[in-house]
């Protein structure tokens, strides 16, 4: 009877068909076999770091650290949601000793291997299903080799007490169990235990500090979605200074007692600098903003955009007007949007290395600016393709100086108004989660209505980089 289906019926049919498609879909998932999740996330650089089969939405770490010993005890709490269904998973999770794993409050089997950490949860976990992952473990932490030939990462202790976490790109596993790849972004809280004076500034937000006699417990929480390489504490004692940039954001920076006058004035301009980059890239993504000055340790001299807490060396080279641009300019690239894949390093330095740029020059007239760009370019030497580094020595100049040459190239390709609007919409669509090359060069396309495929090849996978545009 074609007259008892109306409108409304037609509705309810089409309700109920959705129903029974994903009932027959979970009803799939439940009766498959339980797999075990992959030990590798899938990087097209490093297949093996991060880990499959599951999702990881929010870490809890809760630790008391003594910064005399270097010695850590606590619990990481991990809440996931699990891809596929599951009889076993991996996390990583380098030297420590693990005292005890539950997953959803069950005691679990776990065995180890280098920094792969096996758990066999006693019932297989269902597919599209949260779990809770509790992990108790103590140690003294250092940090790890790097794959991509950036020395040792992680969590450095120095002899004085102070501790730093500078992780990228793929030691966050020296300090806490995590899917290690910024494609599985989660948001965090740290509560970090400490005895006085000591004083921990960690990213995110300061929530609390709890006054538990001869220690204290600092409460931070970040809860935009953070790539691992990015989660950081820092332990030590510091002069704590405060201001509000424009627009409200709130900064807050630690430095060192004894760190020099000279090189702190210079992160005085970060205000100035946070209206400047939301003016080109759009509101800026975070709350909060500021820096922590680490000890003087073997990973300096260095800088690490911490989101929402950048983390830079006490060397006079780590506290220029150009490195505190281009950490801040990570927040909304590399930090908001992350990388889909190591490879892509370029990507989020070259723009952070151009935003330096930008702010060093922003007195400038184009053509002076050109001018100073074609000059670096002239002088430079690419050792392998921009997009194209050596996995095992991935932080060269062709990424940072290349990279941001590229992106000269690419303004005076599309023009102003095309660039900025391209570097704004990518900012804004894919803001807190990940995008790959092809989806940058989508945006710029669509923002400039030029097709753009040959330009990128001849610029990104080639040692031999063509003139910039009307240089020629
Ligand atoms: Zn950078």
């Amino acid at each position: 009877m074609l007259a008892w289906c109306g409108a409304e019926n037609r509705k309810l049919l089409g309700k109920a068909l959705l129903i029974f498609l994903l009932l027959a879909l979970a009803g799939c998932q439940v009766f498959r076999r339980p797999v075990a999740g992959s030990a590798g996330i899938g990087d097209t650089y490093y297949p093996d770091l991060g880990n499959g089969g599951y999702d990881v939405e929010h870490y809890k770490i809760v630790l008391s650290v003594d910064p005399q010993r270097n010695e850590i005890s606590g619990i990481a709490s991990l809440e996931a949601q699990a891809i596929d269904r599951l009889s076993s998973f991996n996390l990583e999770l380098q030297g420590l000793t693990i005292d005890d794993v539950q997953v959803n409050g069950q005691p679990a089997r776990y065995s180890r291997q280098g920094s792969e950490l096996m758990i066999t949860p006693s019932r297989s976990l269902a597919a599209l299903r949260p779990f809770v992952v509790e992990i108790a473990y103590h140690g003294s932490p250092g940090p790890g080799p790097s794959r991509a030939g950036v020395g040792r990462t992680g969590w450095f202790a120095a002899q004085d007490g102070t501790i730093n976490v500078i992780s990228e790109p793929d030691n966050a596993s020296t300090w806490y169990p995590v899917n290690d790849h910024p494609r599985d972004k989660a948001s965090y809280r740290f509560e970090i235990t400490v005895p006085e004076p000591w004083m921990v500034a960690a990213t995110g937000s300061l929530q609390q500090v709890v006054d538990l006699g001869a220690q204290n417990r600092y409460v931070w929480v970040m809860q935009a979605p953070m790539a691992s390489y990015l989660a950081s504490i820092n332990v030590g004692q510091y002069t704590y200074e405060e201001e509000f940039a424009p627009g409200g954001i709130h900064i807050r920076n630690y430095f060192p007692p004894a760190y020099p006058a000279e090189h702190k004035e210079n992160f005085g301009a970060m205000p100035e600098m946070l209206a400047y980059f939301s003016n080109l890239f759009g509101a800026y993504p975070f709350d909060t903003y500021g820096v922590v000055i680490t000890a003087d340790g073997p990973f300096c001299p260095s800088a690490l955009e911490g989101q929402t807490l950048s983390i830079h060396c006490p060397d006079m080279l780590m506290a220029t007007e150009y490195v505190i641009a281009h950490e801040i300019a990570h927040q909304w690239f590399g930090d908001s949007v992350s990388l889909e894949n190591w490879g892509d390093l370029w990507l989020k330095e070259g723009l952070a290395s151009y935003a330096g740029w930008l702010w060093d020059h922003r007195d400038e007239d184009l053509d002076t600016f050109t001018s100073f760009v074609n000059k670096r370019k002239n002088e430079f030497n690419l050792a392998a393709p921009i997009a194209q580094p050596n996995p095992e020595a991935m932080y060269g100049a062709e990424v940072y100086i290349g990279g941001a040459i590229f992106f000269h190239a690419l303004r005076l390709q599309v023009g102003d108004t095309a660039f900025f609007a391209a570097l704004r919409t990518y900012a804004e669509r894919y803001q807190y989660s990940n995008a790959s090359v092809d989806e940058f060069i989508q945006v710029v396309e669509s923002a400039s209505g030029q097709r753009l495929a040959s330009f990128f090849n001849a610029w990104l996978t080639e040692t031999k980089l063509p003139p910039l545009p009307g240089e020629d």
